[in-house]
């Protein structure tokens, strides 16, 4: 079983509509497991049905009770984060400051303080409208630990997989270089580069591609609007080739990217133009490479 991942440095650069394509065109061998779970898109496209779902908790916050606690001030003088604070000497916990490190448990005096899980998202086993399994996942509001939920979706997925005799994972990654793009990459067989000419969308790539090399993973490249800027086009093409980086092809601006999507469609459902016919040998090329 091969796990491909997709990712851009950069937002915008249409790597989830391509995703989408690919999720298409491997619908009878692949798991997909969308995993930019701060903010999930694919899901638009590919219309799950959820068939499990389940709370995500990985972090802690603490809570004072009121009537245990003795106002003694030490935990308010403790917290590094300004989480607790008080008034008239009832002390309280501001849960958005609330790091969870526990030291204000450690010293109360009166074991008034209590170490509770947050509730940090959910995530879902589904089943997409192709009819593929997918595992995906919301984060909450203003919660952190993406990097774990990451984790959590593919191992799902990677399960799923096995259980089912599917070939491929198929990863949609989130952008930047943070914590849920390293976890997204990690124990990936090949990562597929999404960008467009830029300054911003080459600035990001190396950055990506640096994250991705440490990984030492193989690595393809998908120009997107390529025909926005044939220099920059051009740069990200010899920076792919003195990288080995296999280049899968380039995609011109096109208007079907943007009707497929209010349609609620991948681009290769969308039409049968040239755009698809290069998304479906992007995904051939990839698809030779893992085997190979
Ligand atoms: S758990 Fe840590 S961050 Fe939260 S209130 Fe206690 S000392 Fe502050
Ligand atoms: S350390 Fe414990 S007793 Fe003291 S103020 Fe905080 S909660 Fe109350």
């Amino acid at each position: 079983m091969k796990e491909i991942v997709v990712i851009s440095g950069k937002g915008g650069t249409g790597k989830t509509s391509i995703t989408a394509s690919f999720a298409y065109l491997a619908r009878s061998v692949a798991v997909i497991a969308d995993c930019d779970v701060d903010a999930a898109d694919l899901h638009l496209i590919l219309k799950p049905t959820i068939k499990r779902k389940e709370n995500f908790y990985s972090s802690f916050e603490a809570k004072i009770d009121p009537v245990a606690c003795i106002g003694c001030g030490k935990c308010e003088r403790v917290c590094r984060f300004d989480a607790i604070s008080s008034e008239n000497r009832i002390f309280t916990v501001n849960p958005l400051n609330c790091e969870g490190c526990g030291y204000c448990e450690k010293v109360c005096p009166v074991d008034a303080i209590k170490m509770t899980q947050k509730l940090d998202g959910e995530w879902y086993i589904s089943e997409s409208r192709y009819v593929t399994p997918l595992v995906h996942a919301k984060l909450g509001i203003g919660t952190e630990n993406s990097g774990k939920l990451v984790a959590l979706v593919k191992n799902v997925a990677k399960q799923l997989a096995q259980k089912s005799n599917k070939d491929i994972v198929l990863v949609d990654g989130s952008p930047g270089i943070g914590c849920p793009v390293i976890s997204s990459l990690s124990g990936a067989h090949f990562v597929v580069f999404v960008t467009e000419p830029s300054v911003s969308g080459i600035h990001d790539l190396k950055r990506v591609y640096e994250l991705a090399a440490k990984f030492n993973i193989s690595a393809g490249l998908i120009i997107n609007k390529s025909d926005l800027n044939h220099e920059k086009t051009n740069d990200l093409i010899s920076f792919a080739e003195q990288n080995n980086i296999l280049f899968l092809g380039q995609i011109p601006y096109n208007e079907n990217f943007t009707q497929a999507m209010i349609k609620g469609l991948s681009i290769v459902e969308f039409s049968d133009d040239e755009i698809s016919k290069t998304i479906r040998q992007m995904w051939t090329k990839i698809v030779n490479f893992v085997e190979n």
